[in-house]
């Protein structure tokens, strides 16, 4: 198992920011994964960090990254088994090329499958991660082995599963180490279309080429979405140090020169919090995920 002192957030998040752990373990198995769990006091769970945002300065808790978890089945009848580490865009493109429908929907979605099922990931409201998900590999709280769930145990909600507080870790968390699919047959060079369809509406409307976490606030129930309300309240552009608001997707924070500081994305999420609230009433959600520490309340 790789184990990597002091390395650098801004290296493991799309966002680019945030200080650095004691250490980072990547387990290549079940079996390590359950031991580092025995042993480490509080860790966080880290996938591909394109949703979570991390303090600066050094951060307490030890960090398991699931990348090392890659294994990916992907079967003629339908059947679909894929790790915690595998990457959303691999079992997309895997089951669109295999003739099969569902996750062609997803495309463009940056991250892992475990991260994409803990976030419940997804285009709009309806095509959901979890939708497609039949049973879950799980590691139950202060458990030391992998049980097997069915998906209609797990409280899926909108961008979340619904088992954990935002911050998943530690003796009180549930994770994922892998999920298996059932999905159905469907004509491979329509699935490809609908692909390259969503990878283009998003490079069309989102900043790709920046820093970012993507959607930082999620869409309210009714009424216009968080980035039109954002957008209307004539905050594209507005900054806090390196963070800005994106002029492309006013849902979007990026660091785009790459010398944001976590604070500044946080206290720019504050900002826009509050501006959107005086003048809409709305109080926007945030989507993304702060890793909580002590140094970062
Ligand atoms: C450019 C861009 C575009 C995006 N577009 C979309 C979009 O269209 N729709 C959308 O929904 N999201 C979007 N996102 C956000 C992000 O891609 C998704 O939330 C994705 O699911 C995050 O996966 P990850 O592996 O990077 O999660 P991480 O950021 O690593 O983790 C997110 C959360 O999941 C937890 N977690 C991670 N792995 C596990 C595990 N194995 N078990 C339990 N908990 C775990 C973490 O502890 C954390 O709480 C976008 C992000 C970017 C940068």
């Amino acid at each position: 198992m790789a184990i990597t002192r002091k390395p650098d957030f801004s290296n493991l998040t799309s966002m680019g920011v945030g200080g650095r752990p004691q250490e980072l373990y990547e387990p290549e198995s079940f079996g390590e994964f359950c031991e580092l769990l025995a042993v480490l006091d509080d860790p966080f769970i880290l996938g591909g960090g394109c949703n979570t945002i991390f303090p600066d300065g050094n951060f307490s808790r030890p960090v398991i990254r699931t990348k090392k978890l890659g294994k990916l089945h992907v079967e003629e009848d339908g059947r679909v088994y894929a790790e915690a580490g595998v990457g959303i865009n691999r079992i997309i493109r895997q089951t669109v090329t295999a003739g099969l429908r569902g996750l062609e929907q997803l495309a463009g979605i940056p991250g892992t499958v475990g991260g994409g099922t803990a976030m419940n990931a997804g285009n709009g409201p309806d095509a959901c991660f979890g939708n497609y998900i039949k049973k879950l590999h799980v590691i139950a709280p202060g458990a030391g082995s992998v049980e097997t769930i069915d998906s209609a145990e797990v409280p899926w909600r909108y961008r979340n599963w619904g088992m954990n507080d935002a911050d998943a870790g530690g003796a009180g968390s549930w994770i994922v180490v892998a999920v298996e699919m059932e999905l159905e047959p469907g004509n491979v060079s329509e699935l490809r279309a609908e692909m390259e369809r969503c990878e283009r509406r998003k490079a069309d409307n989102q900043p790709l080429n920046e820093a970012s976490s993507g959607c930082m606030f999620k869409n309210p129930g009714a009424g216009p979405s968080a980035g039109k309300l954002v957008e209307s309240c004539g905050l594209k552009g507005l900054r806090e140090g390196g963070a800005s608001v994106s002029g492309m997707h006013a849902n979007f924070i990026v660091n785009s020169e790459r010398h944001a500081s976590s604070e500044d994305v946080k206290r720019l999420m504050e900002r826009v919090i509050g501006q959107v609230y005086e003048q809409t009433g709305c109080q926007l959600e945030p989507e993304v995920v702060f890793a909580r520490d002590l140094a970062f309340v």
